[in-house]
């Protein structure tokens, strides 16, 4: 089915959904194992029977900051004028972290920014600045500008939003693979290609982009190869190099193997912390869950990683491909925030068709 306005509404809403859900009120991201979440769940009376609602599932920093990215860019601005709103919208959403635990990086990159002054979207390079939150907020770019013939401008956006708090390619190439599979879902893209196209299309444009923006240039080429190799031995490991499959799974894929994997995918043990592999498990989620919203949660959302991250970004990219008739209302009814992620998501879709 073609991607609709609803799918855009669907994508939006479901990435806040998946956020609070992985969050817990800051319960489940980082503090319990995927089994275990499990087993809460099913103690819960499982998935289908959670109302995600304030005061116990309110939405993390994911979503206060990914709204931030998606109401700068409704604004409908362009160039520099887009990045100094999103600058701004970022610096008011610091405003709104009481109870949502952002992360280090996030909180140092904002206090730098001065949206307004020249150059004020950029911060000084930040070598430790690898983490997810670039990833997190980014997937609304590619609600943006989804045509292939607008890679460019999708590649380039999120790279400087990106690195307006993480500097360091790991983090902000994060932002790019956000971006850019959403952009897959939109178009319809067979999602065994996401990770393919995220090395051998959109990777080499954001490194031309960084060359010609001559920022820390030299620092940002000497930290590239840690994403992309990362990339290339999980495509190798699901058998996607071609971009064909079939995907290859393991024998046993349950929570505890998968918490074991995501570890496997990551940088410092926690799976999905950082900007390569938030998008990695969302990949991974997206291609074992299908259709199936309560197996999408269970791959994405409930693991002993930063379940939240991973599940921001593989909600939305479900949302946008499947829509919102899969998953119960009490899931969304009553989410925070959820007037404003479907208000933002009407007007992103209206700009982009
Ligand atoms: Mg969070």
């Amino acid at each position: 089915m073609d991607c609709t306005v609803d799918h855009y509404i669907a994508g939006m809403l479901l990435s806040g959904v998946g956020d609070a859900l992985g969050y817990r009120n800051q319960l489940w991201e980082f503090n319990k194992s995927g089994p275990a979440i499990h087993q809460e769940l099913q103690e819960l009376g499982g998935l289908k029977n959670i109302s995600v609602e304030l005061p116990d599932w309110p939405v993390s920093d994911d979503t206060v900051l990914h709204l931030a990215t998606a109401e700068a860019l409704a604004t409908g601005k362009a160039d520099k004028e887009l990045l100094h709103e999103v600058a701004f919208r970022y610096v008011e959403g610091m405003k709104d972290m009481k109870g949502r635990m952002p992360g280090v990086s996030t909180i140092l990159g904002i206090k730098q920014l001065c949206p307004g002054t020249e150059g004020g979207y950029r911060v000084p390079y930040n070598s430790e600045a690898r983490g997810c939150g670039a990833a997190m907020r980014s997937m609304c770019i590619g609600l943006r500008y989804h045509h292939p013939d607008q890679l460019s401008s999708l590649v380039e956006v999120a790279v400087e939003t990106g690195r307006m708090t993480h500097p360091h390619p790991t983090g902000f190439l994060g932002a790019v693979a956000s971006a850019l599979f959403t952009s897959y879902a939109v178009q319809r893209r067979p999602i065994a290609t996401w990770g393919l196209g995220l090395l051998k299309e959109a990777c080499p444009i954001a490194k031309t982009f960084v060359k010609s923006a001559g920022y820390a240039v030299m620092e940002t080429e000497s930290g590239w190869d840690y994403f992309t190799g990362k990339w290339k031995w999980y495509l190798d490991l699901r058998g996607l190099s071609l971009g064909t499959g079939p995907v290859a799974w393991p024998d046993q894929y349950g929570p505890a193997e998968r918490d074991k994997a995501y570890t496997s995918f990551s940088l410092s043990g926690w799976g999905g912390g950082c900007g390569h592999d938030a998008p990695m498990i969302a990949l991974d989620a997206l291609l074992g869950a299908g259709s199936d919203w309560e197996e999408l949660m269970s791959r994405a959302g409930f693991h002993g990683g930063d379940s939240d991250s991973t599940a921001v970004i593989a909600c939305c990219c479900w949302g946008v491909l499947y829509g919102i008739d899969g998953v119960p209302q009490c899931n969304y009814r009553n989410l925070e925030y959820r007037g404003r992620l479907e208000n933002v998501a009407q007007k992103l879709y209206a700009l982009s068709h």
